[in-house]
């Protein structure tokens, strides 16, 4: 393997491409084995490209070429040359000239679901990021920009719908045939990436908004016929996503039409193509009977997200891939604050950090780490990570609160001002941020370039009788793959010192201005701030809202944390002062375990919650965020070595079931008093409420499963929306009781011609946390309704298994390491994406104690031997190894 190890490209070989093309015509007739192509390229050579005469090397991939000509000419085969990955035509004009080829492919057989496919009956394309080249040759490169105009062609009764990116031109029928065309027309140069089209037989919901400029824009959801009923909520979420980048950013939607279709065989979540989002099914269908309040929110956040693209990424796109944060971290820093200004602000932040702590920490601190911009990659579709998405966006929202909000949107209004039509980089965007400010954000920028988890450890001293308070933070940057040495970072803290009447006080801080939302910057390895006029002995609130994506280390007592848990005005640091303290009590019930003693009640930390409980003004899903430890994930990421994550599971289900038993009357309370009357609505209060019955349900049953599994399913039984079908076989599913298996088959034969529910359904199989899980997933894989060929469907089954049951995938004798790399070898063969993605899920290997660690390298190296490998899984299996 070593002798054909694919190439590693990098960052700084970087060149313009020596041509550009300008405008782009497709002709594209459907065929199900035999699509043809044809498409017209004016190409002129590129005035920004040093490179004088050099040959036009266009990428291509699966294609059989039928004719290539310049301006009129068809070139003889001794012009041009064709290798599986490219087409070379040596010698072009040194002008601008006019490129044809007719090529043609397979949809039928493309298994990868990258370029053009055909599944379920639908021609689907996916081209971010290197899809495009599947379908025609061309410059694929995010750098190059074109203006699109698409005829597309298929047989009536197979397509009656044709679908391209920008506005319909025409449409009709091809007189004589059975066939008929469509003609799309984008306006807005675009990379490749963002091409799109669609063919088939679909139904579709339509309505429209009308701009703040008083544009009437017709908007489309296309499914699959017969589930026009699940459209509602996807609309909502685009008018509502619309009217918020209006207010939040200035931001107007551009073209006449605005389309999302939905398809059930989808690699990713969704796409953003220029005014036609393709959409993962799941993230679009929804009513109350078939979607849980979980799905409604995400779907609203990623109809957003894709929508918010159409200025961050699509009119403004990234000059090459290295730059993907540019518009991933911008975009889902935009759906957080959109979610948040729905929905609860303090709520979703929290949610957004357990996420964070759950994927990217784990990645920061693995053999996988890699910066928010990597360096170098081999295959691009492995950098689509929580640390280019959700690692990217803190750092968006870093610059925000370094800056302040006014400042910030200036800086983003001069992002758009200056960058509009371009491909741009990240040295740019924070030229913007600098520009609009005057604040140099040099050091920040190392925030880009340094992967890891920077680690802040904080130390306190009050000076009673010179009433001062001296912060001391030093941070600590651990070396991570590629990168030994660490500069120190800039990290913006979020701060408040809490008063022992449980207020803020008034900080002054000497030559600092911290007016307002009072942030200190900490640039040095180690510095002290003095606070002065600091009267009684104050408990400090640092990292406020979770400002900066850091590991913190405090010396606050038990007694303060307690404290904050209970009057922190900064509400995320109420619950981080909670999951600090359940930490702890995990961490101590694993020395406990080991030495096997007994576990006490967490008298202090019950009463603190109990306190929080009985407070009927804070919101329900907080309340239930309070009642959630920690993850198995988090817990061993804070071990960070020699971790049993068995071990951990018991650990933290003992703490579950002390909590469940010193809370027992106030969970009977919610449990009795929180059931939402009336029809479903995935509003924030009733949505809430249900997460608090269930988080409260889910503790009943840790510290009493007999008790619990009998709740849990009358609470199956008597469910009247999907939600609480869910809510009760999650709790279920983590009990070895008989109702689980019962109202797992229940739930199958009532919803097994439902494909989404069908997937909830292998996702609860995947989630039992027994040592026998690896041959209940193995033995699923037989399973008539499972299936190689849908993304979802593996995800749900292998990937729950592999990232949501750490008792199973980390089974001592290695069953479910087995397990996986059986699964990503054969799935290797048909869509290396999803099985390279798959193989990630071994990221933490290298923290496990010394005999799940050895098994699981053994495991790995079994995938690495497998030949033929694609690229995709080589990468990350090697770098893993490493
Ligand atoms: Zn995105």
């Amino acid at each position: 393997m070593d002798t054909e190890k694919p190439p590693t490209i990098h960052l700084r070989n970087y060149k313009p491409p020596a041509h550009l093309i300008e405008t782009v015509s497709l002709d594209v007739k459907l065929h199900a084995t035999d699509t043809r192509v044809r498409s017209t390229l004016a190409i002129v050579p590129n005035p920004k490209s040093s490179i004088k005469n050099a040959p036009l090397v266009l990428d291509g991939e699966n294609l059989t070429l039928h004719s290539v000509a310049i301006d009129g000419d068809r070139l003889p085969s001794s012009s041009y040359a064709v290798t599986p990955t490219s087409l070379t035509i040596k010698a072009t004009p040194r002008k601008p000239f006019r490129l044809d080829m007719e090529t043609g492919l397979s949809p039928k057989d493309n298994t990868e679901l990258s370029g053009l496919y055909l599944s379920n009956g639908i021609y689907c394309t996916q081209c971010e990021a290197e899809g495009f080249r599947r379908i025609t040759y061309f410059l694929d490169r995010p750098d190059v920009m074109s203006r699109f105009t698409v005829r597309l062609e298929a047989d009536r009764a197979e397509a009656p719908v044709l679908l391209a990116n920008g506005n319909p031109k025409t449409e009709g029928d091809v007189p004589g045939t059975n066939r008929h065309f469509a003609v799309w027309d984008d306006p807005f140069p675009k990379p490749a990436y963002l091409f799109a089209m669609v063919g088939g037989d679909l139904a579709v919901a339509t309505d429209s908004f009308t701009t703040r400029s008083g544009r009437k824009v017709e908007l489309r959801v296309y499914v699959e016929p017969g589930k026009e009923d699940r459209c509602a909520w996807a609309m909502e979420s685009i008018k509502s996503s619309m009217a918020w980048d209006e207010t939040a950013f200035g931001r107007e939607y551009d073209l006449d039409i605005f389309m999302v279709v939905a398809v059930s065989m989808f690699n990713m979540g969704a796409m953003e193509n220029k005014g036609l989002n393709v959409f993962n099914d799941k993230y679009v269908l929804a009513k109350p009977d078939s979607a849980t309040d979980l799905d409604y929110i995400n779907i609203e956040a990623i109809i957003a997200h894709e929508y918010f693209h159409n200025w961050t990424g699509n009119r403004i796109t990234c000059r090459d891939w290295f730059q993907l944060c540019l518009k991933e971290g911008l975009t889902v820093f935009r759906d957080q604050e959109f979610s948040s200004d729905m929905r609860s602000r303090a709520v979703k932040r929290i949610q957004d950090v357990r996420t964070l702590r759950a994927q990217q920490f784990p990645e920061d601190a693995g053999p996988l780490a890699h910066p928010v911009r990597p360096a170098s990659y081999i295959e691009i579709n492995n950098f689509y990570t929580a640390t280019v998405y959700e690692k990217g966006a803190e750092v968006v929202r870093m610059m925000k609160t370094l800056l302040g909000a006014e400042t910030f949107r200036r800086a983003m209004d001069l992002y758009f001002d200056r960058h509009d039509g371009e491909a741009a980089t990240i040295e740019q965007f924070v030229a913007c941020m600098e520009d609009a400010s005057g604040k140099s954000l040099k050091q920040f920028f190392r925030w880009y370039e340094q992967s890891g988890t920077p680690e802040v450890t904080m130390r306190g001293k009050w000076n009673a009788k010179a009433k001062t308070f001296d912060l001391t933070l030093s941070q600590k940057l651990a070396p991570t793959p590629g990168q030994a040495k660490k500069e120190p970072m800039h990290i913006p803290l979020a701060i408040g010192l809490v008063g022992p009447n449980g207020h803020d006080m008034q900080l002054d801080i000497a030559g600092t201005d911290i007016s307002g939302e009072p942030v200190i910057e900490l640039k040095e390895k180690t510095k002290t701030f003095r606070f002065r006029n600091v009267g009684s002995r104050p408990v400090p609130s640092i990292n406020r809202g979770f400002s900066a994506p850091i590991k913190l280390r405090t010396d606050l007592a038990q007694k303060d944390l307690l404290f904050l848990m209970g009057s922190d005005s900064d509400s995320f640091n109420r619950w981080e002062a909670g999951q600090t303290i359940a930490r702890g009590l995990i961490g101590d019930a694993i020395k406990k375990l080991k030495s096997g003693r007994g576990i006490a009640e967490p008298k202090a930390y019950a009463a603190a919650l109990r306190q929080t409980l009985s407070d009927d003004r804070l919101d329900p899903q907080f309340l239930s965020l309070m009642l959630t430890l920690p993850t198995e994930q988090d817990v061993a990421g804070e071990m960070a070595r020699n971790v049993d994550p068995a071990l951990v599971h018991r650990a933290r289900e003992k703490i579950r079931a002390r909590l469940g038993e010193a809370l027992d009357g106030d969970l009977t309370r919610i449990w009795r008093t929180t059931k939402v009357a009336g029809a479903y609505a995935p509003d924030p209060d009733s949505s809430g409420k249900r997460a608090l019955r269930h988080a409260a349900l889910g503790l009943i049953a840790a510290s009493d499963a007999k008790r619990g599994a009998k709740l849990a399913f009358d609470h199956f039984l008597s469910a009247t929306n999907m939600t609480d079908t869910i809510g009760a076989l999650s709790v279920l599913t983590q009990l070895d009781v008989p109702q689980r298996d019962e109202a797992l088959e229940q739930f199958l034969a009532a919803n097994g011609k439902d494909h989404l529910l069908v997937d909830k359904w292998f996702a609860l199989n995947a989630q039992l946390p027994f040592p026998e899980a690896p041959r209940r997933v193995r033995d699923l894989l037989d399973h008539p309704q499972f299936s190689w060929q849908s993304p979802n469907r593996l995800r749900s089954l292998i990937g729950s298994f592999a990232t949501l049951n750490p008792v199973g995938f980390h089974a001592e004798d290695g069953a479910g390491y087995r397990l996986l790399a059986d699964v990503v070898i054969r799935l290797d063969r048909s869509n290396p994406q999803v099985a390279a993605r798959l193989a990630g899920s071994f990221k933490s290997y290298k923290s496990l104690e010394a005999g799940r660690r050895t098994l699981a390298r053994k495991a790995l190296k079994s995938i690495l031997k497998t030949e033929p490998l694609s690229r995709d899984t080589y990468e990350i299996v090697s770098r893993s190894i490493a």
